[in-house]
C-alpha cells in the first residue's frame, strides 16, 4: 500500500477538503497512474452531497481521469511506464456475466465497481476516485487516448463523452434525423458535438439564453430557449430522438410532446427525485421514454478513437483543486463553459 493525496467530502454537508488515503500497490494485471487531469462531473456533486442517498464517506469523487503510467504489474500487456492513459467511471466488473461478455460492463449482473463510492474488492472498503494524485486500476479498465488530443480537454470524454456518444449510437442518430439535446452543460455540449459529427440536424434546448451563440459554435443548427412555450410548440411532433442531460427536476412531458411517431426521449441526466409522466405523452403517437448509463469499455475506446479521428474534445475551464467547491456552486448555477477540469499539479 502507498499513500496518495486527494480531496474528499467527509459528509453530505461538508465541502471537499484535503485528505489522504492508501492505494494498493499494483497487482500483476494492474496499472498505476499519476493523475494529471480530472474532469468535474455533476455526478461528483450529486454523490459528494449525498443527493442520490447512497454515498459512503469520506467520498473522493472524480471519474474523468487522464494521467501517466508510472508502474505496471508483471502480466500487464497493453500499457507501459511513461505512456498516457485514462480511466472513466468503472474500475472493475465480474468479466463472466452476459453483460460483461457483451462489453456492457456498466450493467454487470454481479455489480460493476464504479470508480468512486463502489465496493472495493481489494480493500473491503469503498473506491476512491480521481480527485487524487494517483490511482491503481486493472488494465482491462484502462483506456488509451491519442497524443493528437489535448490531455486536459480529453478528460471529460471519459464520462461526459461516452455518456452522450453511447445513446446517440444506440438509437442510430445520423443524417436525415432531427435530434434534440436538452441542457448545455458538460454532457449536453458533448451531445451537441457528437450529434453534429454524426450528421443529424441538431436542436439544443436551454434554460440559459446566453448560451445560444456557443451552442451554434459547438454544432447546433437551432437553439430553443425552453422557457418560451411558443418556441417549444413550433417543434411539436417533429423529433426522431431527444437526449435529456438535465441534472435537476423538470417537465419531461414538454419534451415527449416534441417527438414524432415512434420517437424516443432518452434520459442520461439523473435528477434525484422522480418526475411525473402523463400516459398521453407516450401512447399517441407511440412514443418511447428510455435511459442510458455511461457506456462499456469497448465502446468507450471506440468513442476515444472517434474523437482522435475527428479532433473532438471537451470545451473546458481549468481549475486548481482548491477551487473545486466554487466549481460545484458555479455548476449548480449552469455557469460552466462547459466542463471544469482540475489540474492535479495543484494538489501538493
Ligand atoms: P451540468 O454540467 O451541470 O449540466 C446540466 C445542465 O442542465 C445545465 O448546464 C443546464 O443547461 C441544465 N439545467 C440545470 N438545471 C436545470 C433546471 N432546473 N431545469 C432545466 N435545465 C437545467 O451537469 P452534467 O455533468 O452534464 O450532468 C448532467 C446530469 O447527467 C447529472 O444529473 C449527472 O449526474 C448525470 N449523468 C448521468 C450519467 C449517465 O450515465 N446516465 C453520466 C454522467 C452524468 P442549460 O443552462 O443549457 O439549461
Ligand atoms: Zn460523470
Amino acid at each position: 500500500m502507498y499513500s496518495t493525496k486527494a480531496y474528499a467530502a467527509q459528509s453530505a454537508a461538508s465541502p471537499l477538503s484535503p485528505f489522504s488515503f492508501e492505494r494498493r500497490d499494483p497487482l500483476a494485471t494492474d496499472v498505476q497512474i499519476d493523475i494529471l487531469f480530472c474532469g468535474v462531473c455533476h455526478s461528483d456533486l450529486h454523490t459528494a452531497r449525498g443527493e442520490w442517498g447512497s454515498t459512503k464517506y469520506p467520498c473522493v469523487p472524480g471519474h474523468e481521469i487522464v494521467g501517466r503510467v508510472v508502474k505496471v504489474g508483471r502480466d500487464v500487456k497493453n500499457f507501459r511506464e511513461g505512456e498516457m492513459a485514462a480511466v472513466g467511471c468503472m474500475v472493475d466488473s465480474c468479466h463472466t456475466c452476459e453483460n460483461c461478455k457483451e462489453g456492457l460492463e456498466q450493467f454487470c449482473s454481479n455489480g460493476a465497481t464504479f470508480t468512486y463510492n463502489g465496493p472495493d474488492k481489494h480493500t473491503g472498503g469503498h473506491t476512491f476516485g480521481g480527485y487524487a494524485k494517483s490511482i491503481v486500476v486493472d488494465e482491462q479498465f484502462v483506456l488509451r487516448i491519442s497524443d493528437k488530443l489535448d490531455p486536459a480537454a480529453s478528460a471529460p470524454l471519459l464520462c461526459a463523452g461516452i455518456t452522450t456518444y453511447s445513446p446517440l449510437r444506440r438509437w442510430n442518430v445520423g443524417k436525415g434525423q432531427k435530434v434534440g439535446v436538452v441542457g448545455l452543460g458538460g454532457l449536453g455540449h458533448m451531445g451537441v458535438k457528437f450529434a453534429a459529427a454524426f450528421g443529424a440536424h441538431v436542436v439544443l434546448f436551454t434554460t440559459s439564453p446566453g448560451k445560444t451563440e456557443d451552442a451554434r459554435r459547438l454544432g447546433a443548427d437551432e437553439v430553443v430557449v425552453s422557457k418560451n412555450k411558443d418556441e417549444m410548440n413550433k417543434h411539436a411532433n417533429s423529433f426522431d430522438f431527444i437526449l435529456d442531460t438535465v441534472s435537476a427536476n423538470h417537465d419531461l412531458n414538454a419534451y415527449l410532446s416534441l417527438l414524432k411517431r415512434d420517437g424516443t426521449l432518452t434520459l442520461v441526466g439523473a435528477p434525484p427525485n422522480p418526475v411525473p409522466v402523463a400516459a398521453f405523452s407516450l401512447i399517441a403517437p407511440r412514443r418511447q421514454l428510455a435511459g442510458s448509463l455511461i457506456g462499456g469499455i469497448p465502446e468507450t475506446q471506440e468513442m476515444l478513437d472517434f474523437c482522435a479521428e475527428h479532433g473532438i474534445t471537451s470545451d473546458i475551464e481549468m481549475i486548481t483543486i482548491d477551487k473545486v467547491n466554487e466549481g460545484y456552486d458555479r455548476m449548480l448555477k449552469s455557469d460552466v463553459k462547459y466542463r471544469f477540469v482540475i489540474d492535479m499539479a495543484s494538489l501538493s
